[in-house]
């Protein structure tokens, strides 16, 4: 049988499909299997190896067990709206109308997805940092966009503010950030926030900031884009329960833009998934609403567990890069001799009973050459398992 949708040639020049018309996995697809086939620790694909607050789980359970299990309001559950509506006015000041300017989808995924999806015409293109989050590709490759990307650089992994400005222009359509940055962990500063929204203006694009790791920052603040001045207006803010509540598998996520943008949004969406997650939703109301002194704790326990993967990895013999947040330490495997990581995490649950995610996966070709000794790891582990991966680490250097 000859498949042969257009979407089919778009996938497969952006390489998500082979010649042969095979699925590529994805590099956490692909890393968490050779983890289970192997038993090597997985500190590849990022999700946490406990479970989340007790009543965030219950009220989940309590809604499956009141029925709340039919579809939900295309627009999410207004008692989840409200809750997020609340949580951007609690922690960053930012008034949202919950009826008109929040949607909910099926994790930051979705939100992705329906917002390029929206968002974009085929041939605008679309500015990215790079590494990027896998799935920025192959959405802007579905959509047709154009991807542009701005270099993170060593050691910081902070864009250079002439490289925004040399990738910003009037075709320019979307800008969008990941901002705790997955993967390198890198937290942008106010000023280059600030950049970004100038060049938005200068060049009338949309802003698009992917918060996943919003709550998870170490030792610097997290600035919400859309809080800066002359911001919010053109910014949609993506965000999700998965990692503020150790919920990856529930995938609920979330929009909070203006509402013409979240009307236009919405429309994708609609045909996307229409909704999920109906008991799901109350529950994450439930998290959103949880006290100051939760957030605080989750990341201050973040924080020790990146400490302690972060000594783990140099005294393993590797170059680490600190991270300011996410789940992720970015390490460089050439002070031991391993100068192409996509090969090294590949012998590495045999070399070391451990899994990690070569750079390379989150790059185009050029960078990803210059970065093709760079392995990330994710610390979002028991302590338990943190110090048996660093002890097993240890072996690489002997
Ligand atoms: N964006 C980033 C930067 C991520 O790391 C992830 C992975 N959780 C996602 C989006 C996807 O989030 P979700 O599971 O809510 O779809
Ligand atoms: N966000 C997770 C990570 O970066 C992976 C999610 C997925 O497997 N798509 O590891």
């Amino acid at each position: 049988m000859t498949i042969s949708g257009s979407w089919q040639r778009t996938a497969r020049g952006a390489g998500l499909l082979s010649a042969e018309g095979k699925i590529a996995p994805t590099i956490f697809a692909e890393m968490s299997e050779l983890a289970a086939s192997t038993g090597a620790i997985n500190l590849g694909q990022g999700f946490p190896d406990e479970d989340g607050p007790i009543e965030v789980l219950d009220a989940a359970r309590r809604a499956i067990k009141n029925g709340v299990n039919q579809y939900p309001p295309g627009i999410g559950m207004p008692v989840l709206r409200e809750a997020i509506s609340e949580h951007q006015k609690r922690f960053y000041g930012l008034t949202v109308d919950p009826d008109r300017e929040v949607l909910v989808t099926a994790g930051a995924t979705e939100a992705l997805a329906a917002t390029i999806l929206a968002l974009t015409d085929e041939g605008d293109e679309v500015v990215t940092l790079e590494p990027f989050y896998d799935a920025y590709g192959g959405l802007i490759a579905l959509g047709r966009a154009q991807h542009r990307t701005v270099p993170l650089r060593l050691p910081d992994f902070q864009p250079n503010h002439d490289d925004l400005r040399a990738a910003i222009t009037d075709r320019t359509r979307l800008i969008l950030i990941n901002n705790p940055h997955n993967p390198t962990g890198a937290v942008l500063p106010r000023e280059t926030l600030e950049l970004i929204v100038e060049l938005a203006h200068e060049h009338d694009a949309l802003i698009v900031t992917d918060e996943v790791y919003e709550h998870l920052t170490f030792d610097v603040p997290h600035i919400p884009i859309a809080s800066l001045p002359g911001a919010r207006e053109r910014t949609i803010t993506i965000s999700s329960a998965a990692k503020t509540f150790s919920v990856t598998g529930w995938k609920i996520g979330w929009v909070t833009a203006p509402a013409e943008l979240i009307t236009a949004i919405t429309a994708v969406k609609q045909f996307l998934t229409y909704v999920n997650g109906a008991p799901f939703q109350p529950a994450v109301a439930v998290g959103l609403a949880l006290p100051d002194s939760f957030y605080t704790g989750i990341a201050e326990t973040m924080k020790g567990k990146r400490d302690m993967l972060t000594a783990g990895l140099v005294k393993a013999g590797f170059e680490v890069f600190p991270s300011q947040g996410s789940y992720f330490v970015i390490a460089d495997a050439a002070p031991l001799g391993y100068k192409n990581a996509a090969k090294l995490c590949r012998k590495l649950p045999n070399l070391a009973g451990v899994v990690g995610v070569p750079i390379s996966a989150f790059c185009h070709e050029e960078l990803a050459s210059e970065y093709s000794s760079l392995v990330r790891f994710a610390f979002c582990k028991t302590e338990d398992v943190l110090e048996r991966a660093s002890a097993q680490l240890a072996r690489l250097g002997r």
